[in-house]
């Protein structure tokens, strides 16, 4: 199988030093691998995608020396397969309706019998509240948020949950217990329709990804990928999570970070082997 990897920043704000890295470190490995370097714009959030970041992360990553093959996969447009995703999953009983509000989570975690409110990949684990609430019949609602009800999840599985990785703390992965680490997490958001869980593993299965490069802050949420390539039918690529770019204070950078947007630096006059020798890249 050929190398084929992706870099898949969301348009939100501008790409950074740490975003520069993921990408380079992307491409080089495709390269040493006479590999593929794939682009993908991870846009489902439409509320903060905005055209100009786009366009500037063109800009951006060709300034860099990295290219890629058009057309680029929008997210935006592949609501449809999203759609179709979980019509899967709901047709299995595997979602529900959940209309709780952030402060009605928070107060069911709050009682007593509940014990000290435990976080995993997306947040504050869900009690479970509407798990039995709604019916799991009919037609799958598009207009509410779906949760996955894990527990069902992980009873459609043979194998204990494993993949392979490449990157930090290489090594075979086990997943352990998702019920307590993950929880009953949406997979369709009110406002988006998807997730970006659902959405990543439908458009890595597509684009025939067997290496994901992405930085160690989603490490923490390959186990939900994995989980879903197994009940989507998807394969499981290899993962490579690198460490973080964090500035002086040992702070990691958040596309806040104007300071180190590569537009700056850019303007600057920095050259992009400078950049490569500020993340530690050969030129
Ligand atoms: N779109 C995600 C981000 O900008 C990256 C997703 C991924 O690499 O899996 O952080």
């Amino acid at each position: 199988m050929t190398f084929t990897t992706r870099f898949a920043p969301s348009p939100t704000g501008p790409l950074h030093l740490g975003h520069a890295y993921s990408a380079l470190l992307a491409y080089d490995m495709a390269q040493a691998q006479n590999g593929t370097f794939l682009l993908r714009i991870e846009d489902i959030d439409q509320t903060r995608a905005r055209d100009h970041w786009e366009s500037q992360i063109y800009d951006d990553l060709a300034w860099l020396g990295v290219s890629w093959p058009e057309p680029v996969l929008r997210q935006s447009e592949r609501m449809n397969f999203y759609a179709q995703a979980h019509d899967i999953l709901w047709e299995r009983g595997l979602m529900y309706v959940c209309d709780c509000t952030r402060r009605d989570i928070e107060t069911a975690l709050s009682a007593p019998q509940e014990g000290v409110p435990r976080h995993g990949p997306d947040g504050l684990i869900y009690p479970g509240t509407c798990r039995t609430r709604h019916p799991r019949t009919g037609p799958r609602p598009t207009d509410k948020p779906l949760r996955l009800d894990m527990a069902a999840a992980l009873r459609h599985l043979t194998k204990p949950l494993s993949y392979k990785e490449t990157g930090l703390n290489a090594g075979q992965i086990t997943c352990g217990d998702l019920v307590t680490t993950v929880g009953d997490i949406v997979l369709a958001r009110r406002d988006m329709g998807t997730s970006y869980h659902l959405s990543v593993v439908v458009d890595d299965a597509a684009q025939g990804i067997t290496d994901v490069v992405r930085g160690a802050d989603l490490a923490e949420a390959t186990m939900i990928h994995v989980l879903l390539q197994k009940l989507l039918d998807a394969p499981t690529p290899a993962y490579h999570h690198h460490r973080l770019i964090r500035d002086e204070a040992g702070k990691r950078l958040a596309k806040r970070d104007d300071a180190r947007a590569i537009s700056k630096y850019r303007a600057e006059g920095t050259s992009p082997d400078d950049i490569r020798a500020m993340v530690d890249l050969r030129p």
